[in-house]
């Protein structure tokens, strides 16, 4: 899952993508409200993590103008400001959660999870098609119930054909999910697609005759 982390600070944003990536995130840093804003804009991401107090404008300016234009992805407003009007203006502004500096990694991870799974009408953390569980908050995959040896990638991928269930992704949408850059071609994310099924089982990714994959729901 694509994460997008709006932070002028580099110490906390270096920190923040790397205990993202560790957790299977795909996390990309902007340090200034501009180009924050310009990412969330042009770029579609699973979820964002958004400062306040940026060097070249407020991060609430940043929000408002995203939902104005109807970019309704889920936004956690991350900031040292604690004071309850700066809360509930964060809120107002569109904000999903808000979470206050300093944090804790984990329970950040958390809410992530909490907010995309709420954005997705999800009501529980673990996903199922047969006997593979998929679970997303706790980063694994098991089949009946033994834990599936995944490379980061691969697990990458099987998030975002989890994230729609049932429903056919191309090679292309895949690939941008599960890379930072965007230019895999579609005999890489089949290979890819060919271990997973050594691993998993067969059925558990469908090819949809040249249109690309799903996973079966339940
Ligand atoms: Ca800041």
């Amino acid at each position: 899952m694509r994460i997008l982390i709006v932070e002028d600070d580099k110490d906390i944003a270096k920190q923040l993508s790397a205990f993202l990536t560790q957790t299977g995130f795909l996390p990309h840093v902007a340090m200034t409200g501009e180009e924050g804003h310009y990412q969330g804009d042009v770029e579609n991401f699973d979820l964002v993590l958004l400062d306040i107090g940026l060097p070249d404008r407020d991060g609430f300016s940043v929000l408002e103008e995203w939902r104005k234009s109807g970019r309704n992805m889920p936004v956690i407003i991350v900031s040292a400001r604690s004071h309850k009007m700066e809360k509930i203006r964060g809120l107002k502004a569109g904000a999903d959660d808000y979470i206050t500096k300093p944090y804790d990694l984990e329970e950040l991870v958390a809410r992530i999870h909490a907010n995309i799974r709420r954005h997705k009408g999800q009501a529980g953390a673990e996903q199922r098609a047969g006997n593979v569980v998929f679970d997303g908050f706790g980063g694994k995959v098991t089949v009946d119930g033994i834990a599936a040896n995944l490379t980061r990638i691969e697990f990458r991928i099987l998030q975002c054909l989890f994230m729609k269930q049932g429903k056919t992704l191309t090679a292309t949408a895949i690939s941008e999910h599960a890379y930072e850059d965007f230019d895999h071609d579609s005999s890489i994310i089949a290979r890819h697609i060919s271990n997973i099924r050594k691993k998993l089982g067969a059925g558990i990714i469908v090819t949809d005759s040249n249109r690309g994959y799903y996973v079966p729901q339940e």
